[in-house]
């Protein structure tokens, strides 16, 4: 798709969101809500059993992979699996640019908020930012938006700028897990060490699939004097 035809689409889509009465985006059902009660329902929620490194839904706390694998977070979690009704919902906020899909996938977020495992762990959140090249292209940063709403319904503190992108990254779905590595080799910067120095993070993105952007973001924090880091994303991919 050209630039042009995607700018169209993207334009028409917003106009679309606006004009027309609302429908679930994943399933077309009519209705006020842009993702359904019914889809909602479908949603494989993570909960408490989960791996406490990797956020990979598991009954033993330490799950198989992450016996020989440490990261540079202190712990993970997920609201849901990234699959079905999950996955398209996040498709349509992230490249179908329909941003009326980031109220119900916060709100899924806050709800499955794991307050135990987060309790008075969380000083500050930080969203994985997008490099500015891509904010222009994109429009916004899905993980800065998710991340606002979830903050305001749990009233926490949010540093939407203190984390920056230094460099551009190819797309980590192409590549395989030593290259993920090497294409996220210092491609984080603390813009203000002084924001995060002594502080527990809450570091918040949109899917962990590897664990490789969460990682080295989370080693940026670390290196500028962060505490702690935990992970909180929307979706895990498993
Ligand atoms: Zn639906
Ligand atoms: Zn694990």
């Amino acid at each position: 798709m050209t630039k042009t035809t995607a700018l169209a689409r993207d334009l028409w889509n917003g106009l679309l969101d606006l004009v027309y009465p609302a429908h679930c985006l994943v399933c077309g059902t009519a209705g006020d809500d842009y993702l359904c009660a019914n889809c909602i329902e479908q949603i494989d929620v993570i909960g408490e059993q989960h791996c406490i490194r990797c956020a990979m839904p598991c009954e033993a706390p330490i799950c198989n992979d992450c016996r020989n694998q440490l990261y540079e977070f202190e712990s993970a979690a997920s609201a849901g699996v990234y699959e079905g009704v999950l996955r398209k919902a996040l498709h349509a906020l992230k490249y179908d640019r329909h941003l009326v899909m980031v109220e119900p996938l916060a709100d899924l977020m806050t709800r499955c908020f794991p307050r135990r495992q987060f309790s008075g762990k969380v000083d500050v959140v930080v969203p994985i930012p997008i490099h500015r090249c891509r904010m222009v292209d994109r429009g916004f940063n899905q993980s800065l938006e998710l991340s606002r709403r979830m903050c305001e319904r749990l009233s926490l503190p949010l540093e939407p700028q203190v984390l920056y992108k230094t460099r551009r990254t190819r797309h980590q779905a192409d590549l395989s897990q030593d290259q993920r590595v090497a294409n996220l080799r210092c491609a984080f910067g603390v813009s203000n060490p002084n924001i995060v120095a002594g502080k527990q993070v809450l570091l918040v993105d949109d899917v962990f699939t590897t664990g490789s952007t969460l990682n080295e973001a989370a080693l940026a924090l670390k290196n500028a004097g962060a505490q702690s880091v935990h992970v909180y994303t929307l979706s895990r991919s498993v």
